[in-house]
């Protein structure tokens, strides 16, 4: 089932997520609700609170862009590991209109658990590593807009409150 994507301000993406205790059917419903979401939309990572739960589940599936990457999901993750720096565009399905240049770890070592509760273990350098770090990031709270300058910040709210004024939708 296809979910609203909640968009910022909302208060739900500024908010830390709570980790998973049971992986019950609530999640395993959650996951496939978040998964075509995810393809609907389209995009290639999607975090529970951007569908309105503040739970740290998230999803991320590259293959349209780079093949022979399967659907990753991940439950209470966590960045063990991380190197190296690159910078490169991104943008959020949460925040309307907006791309920016972020720095991001270069490669990335994520422990967490899977589906069936397993602990696993991603190596993820480029753009996997780009994901998985934006989707952690969602679980903490933490937006691409609070890793732009303030001037960025700043003029992104400036066009929002103009956007809301004229009763844009979506
Ligand atoms: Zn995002």
């Amino acid at each position: 089932m296809v979910l609203e994507i909640v968009k910022y301000p909302h208060p739900v993406l500024k908010t830390q997520a709570r980790p998973v205790e049971k992986i019950d059917d609530t999640i395993h419903r959650l996951i496939e609700n978040m998964i075509d979401t995810m393809r609907q939309a389209p995009g290639i990572g999607l975090a529970a609170p951007q569908v309105g739960e503040s739970k740290q589940v998230m999803i991320a599936d590259i293959s349209s862009v780079e093949p022979h990457n399967d659907l990753i999901v991940l439950i209470n993750p966590q960045i063990a590991d991380a190197e190296g720096e690159m910078v490169g565009e991104e943008g959020c399905l949460s925040i309307l209109d907006f791309m920016s240049e972020i720095k991001r770890y270069a490669r990335v070592k994520v422990c967490g658990l899977n589906r069936e509760g397993e602990m696993v273990e991603i190596m993820g350098e480029g753009l996997l590593a780009r994901v998985l770090q934006h989707e952690i990031d969602h679980l903490n709270g933490i937006l691409i807009l609070d890793r732009v300058s303030s001037l960025k910040r700043n003029l992104y709210k400036m066009r929002l409150k103009k956007w809301m004024r004229e009763g844009r939708e979506d």
